[in-house]
């Protein structure tokens, strides 16, 4: 019995180690060989080689089988663990372990179950979602219309503001030819813009990264302060920008100044009762990617809004078209960032967003995936205070 049991271990499809107390192999069936792609005994190999992040210490335990088992049943994909063979492909496995004694020692076996055409497929499965949230955001010609049209209602209204300045000032007047030449040139500039915006749509679409360049983030913001200022003026909001002029990101110019313009616009319009508006933008790097903050003290975000947010076409305003958030985001998504809602120091709402950022959850604390949790405090001391421009 003993030897035909034992040549069934030998050629089950899933392979099978035997390891001893201090992680050495001392026996390996042939899938195990062939998985790993090299000779498992002779010498033996230690399985913290083979496996990582797999801790020998625990064999030690008496508890060890239920230890690593334990952790094996906790699903999800980050929790397989990566094996490594010989020809250096990527493998995830999942590791159930027996106890075993040979020759009156305890030993444990150790079933490796490949799970890596499993862990391809979701990661496939997820790529395919994501496309497809994308595509569904983008690819809609109603929404893109309406995208477009929100966007380039600021610039080709402040041209239409200039053109019909200079030529009241030309009736009025006749030519001044010094006023009316500053007047085209700002409706130009805006007129620029809006072609700049077009153009950078287009881009977003394809996924296209190619706007994205090295940029002064101070000097990005200034291009957009003279719009800002009208609408602080219509407003009667205080506003105050902190950024360092030596700070650099990677962002495509144009796209950056259509987040901040329209996060800005929305906190100098949240309404407030008898105090000053203040809206405040900052920025500053952080091992995540380059962190702006959009905040005001304003009442901050109505409860019924929070988790629709950024889904276009959701507003609470009268005649709002919702899609200010939602073109943020995706926007900041194709910067490789993450945008959300916190809470200003100021009392109202924050929006923070990173740019070219490697992880998505920059703003939870490390070991917490809560999201329901309180949205985070945005506090204003890590910007150099001298950096403070009005
Ligand atoms: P819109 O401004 O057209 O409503 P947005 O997508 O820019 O579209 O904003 C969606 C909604 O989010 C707003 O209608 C408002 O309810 C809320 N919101 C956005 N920014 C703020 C803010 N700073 N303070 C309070 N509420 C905000």
């Amino acid at each position: 019995m003993e030897p035909f049991a034992q040549s069934i271990l030998m050629d089950a499809p899933m392979a099978i180690v035997a390891v001893d107390r201090s992680g050495h192999v001392r026996c390996a069936n042939a899938t195990a060989e062939r998985f790993f792609g090299r000779c498992l005994i002779a010498p033996p190999a230690d399985i913290s080689d083979l496996i990582d992040d797999f801790d020998t210490a625990v064999l030690n335990s008496p508890s060890a089988v239920k230890d690593i088992n334990a952790l094996s049943r906790s699903s999800g994909k980050d929790l397989y663990r990566r094996a490594r063979r010989f020809d250096g492909r990527q493998a995830f496995v999942d590791l159930q372990a027996a106890p075993f004694s040979k020759a009156g020692e305890n030993l444990v076996t150790l079933f490796i179950l490949d799970m890596t055409a499993s862990v391809e497929a979701e990661t496939a499965l997820q790529d395919v979602k994501l496309q497809i949230i994308h595509n569904w955001r983008l690819n809609s010609l109603g929404e893109v219309a309406s995208m477009l049209a929100h966007e380039l209602n600021q610039p080709l209204g402040a041209a239409v503001n200039y053109l019909a300045a200079a030529e009241s000032a030309f009736r009025r007047r006749g030519v001044d030819a010094s006023e009316t030449a500053d007047m085209m040139s700002s409706a130009k500039g805006q007129i620029e813009r809006a072609t700049d915006i077009i153009r950078r749509f287009r881009s977003l679409l394809a996924h296209d990264t190619g706007f994205q360049t090295r940029e002064n983030v101070a000097a990005v913001i200034d291009e957009i302060m003279p719009i800002l200022h009208v609408h602080a003026r219509e407003t009667e909001a205080e506003l105050a920008v902190w950024i360092d002029p030596a700070d650099f990101t990677r962002c495509d110019r144009v796209q950056l100044q259509q987040v901040i313009l329209n996060l800005a616009r929305n906190a100098m319009d949240a309404p407030r009762v008898g105090t000053p508006r203040k809206v405040e933008i900052s920025g500053r790097q952080t091992p995540d990617g380059y962190l702006m903050v959009v905040s005001d003290n304003g009442p901050g975000v109505a409860a019924e809004m929070v988790d629709r947010l950024f889904d276009p076409l959701v507003s609470s305003k009268p005649g709002g078209m919702g899609l200010g958030l939602s073109i943020c985001r995706t926007i900041v998504e194709a910067h490789g960032g993450a945008i959300e809602l916190g809470s200003s120091p100021q009392g109202g709402a924050a929006f923070a967003f990173t740019l070219n950022a490697n992880v998505h959850d920059f703003h939870r604390p490390s070991g917490t995936d809560d999201t329901n949790a309180a949205p985070d405090d945005y506090s204003q001391d890590a910007v150099t205070p001298n950096a403070r421009r009005a």
